[in-house]
């Protein structure tokens, strides 16, 4: 067994504390790889709270992991010791159902193994996350990270990079589209710099009306303050596509009143409670409401060497281990500018 170290939760009601743990040894097929950075997700609180399900505990989250190479197994041939590598929301699935050979790992029918607060596939040892010095994952759950970016601000990009991009390109948002992204956080600004580069005119949906000049630093075109009645109604039926990022609970049918025609409204946020969603939001319209999950492994490296292409890259703010409390104190009030990393070296 491998020593490790992180922060976890001993259950849903007690803050991360400094914790020692094992991580199993590099198998054949296995990577391990020092953590440098870790990206801090609102699904990180989520899951700490119990939020959507009770979590298996001790929880050390963190699914936004980049790194070096300390270590590979003797059947590895994509990684050597040395190399920068990623991993994000998912360490394994079953490889062999229809949806993992389409390269949709993260809709495995068996179910994905998530990086922490999941279960291996023997079905009894919990996974660990990013929140840790060291972390073994199978090799085909490792990604390539370029040297040619900003390490620290690549980690996001493995979970609110592809969650945002995945949907954007499903739905071939582009040129000629109008599109709305639906709270300016982790993976609301994400979305705003994917949907610019895919050429599509956006608009950022805020509660927060001092993100506008942020906002349009991204390279957004339009800012529409939602709790502005004025500025709500002149949005009304505007909108090709609302990508949805909210943590919180909303109000669905006032959001789905901003699309066109036709326009579909796609969840990626996951507030805790269902919504309610009235028929006529819906056929009033033609509207839809679709969602969609990180995204697959081929996909997350197609998203990862696009960024080192366009060099897009997280605006982050990095924080020490100690600081994760303060941290999601602010995330939960929407105050993240626009992803707090956690430099490792710190722990
Ligand atoms: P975040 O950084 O906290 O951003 C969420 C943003 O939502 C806030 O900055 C805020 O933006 C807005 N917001 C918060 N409460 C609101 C409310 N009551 N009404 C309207 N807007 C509100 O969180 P994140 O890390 O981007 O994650 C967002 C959500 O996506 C979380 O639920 C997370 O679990 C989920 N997620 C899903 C996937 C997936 O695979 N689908 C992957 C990762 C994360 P403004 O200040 O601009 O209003
Ligand atoms: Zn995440």
């Amino acid at each position: 067994m491998i020593e490790a170290k992180g922060y976890a939760a001993q259950s849903a009601e007690t803050d991360l504390a400094p914790w020692s743990f094992e991580r199993r040894e590099v198998g054949p097929h296995d990577v391990q790889f020092d953590i440098l950075f870790c990206g801090v997700c609102h699904s990180d609180l989520h899951q700490i709270k119990n939020d959507w399900f009770p979590g298996i505990f001790p929880m050390v989250p963190g699914h936004e992991i980049v790194g070096r190479v300390i270590k590979v197994g003797d059947h590895v041939t994509k990684f050597k010791v040395g190399d920068l590598a990623g991993t994000g929301c998912m360490v394994d699935s079953c490889q062999v159902c229809e949806n993992c050979k389409k390269d949709l790992e993260q809709y495995c029918l068996e179910g994905n193994t998530g990086t922490y607060n999941s279960l291996s596939r023997d079905g009894v040892t919990p996974t660990y996350g990013g929140y840790s010095n060291t972390i073994v994952v199978r090799e085909e759950f490792v990604l390539h990270v370029s040297d040619k970016l900003n390490l620290a601000a690549v980690a996001p990009l493995l979970c609110a990079g592809i969650t945002t991009y995945s949907p954007l390109k499903h739905w071939k948002v582009g040129k000629g589209h109008k599109l709305a992204v639906l709270g300016l956080g982790g993976l609301g600004h994400m979305a705003v710099k994917f949907g610019v580069a895919f050429g599509a005119e956006v608009t950022v949906l805020s509660t927060s009306p001092k993100k506008e000049e942020d906002a349009k630093k991204l390279g957004a075109h339009h800012f529409v303050v939602t709790t502005d009645e004025a500025q709500v109604k002149a949005a009304m039926g505007t909108f090709d596509f609302i990508l949805d990022t909210v943590s919180a609970e909303h109000d669905f049918n006032m959001y789905l009143s901003l699309l066109k025609s036709d326009g579909t409204l796609i969840c990626v946020g996951v507030p805790s409670k269902p919504a309610e969603i009235a028929a006529f939001s819906l056929l009033a319209g033609r509207k839809s409401i679709g969602g969609s999950a990180i995204g697959g492994i081929a996909e997350t490296q197609e998203m990862l060497d696009y960024c080192a292409e366009h060099n897009i890259v997280s605006d982050i703010e990095m924080i020490d281990m100690k600081d994760i409390k303060s941290a999601y104190e602010r995330m939960q009030k929407g105050d993240v500018r626009y992803r707090f990393v956690i430099d490792m070296a710190t722990l």
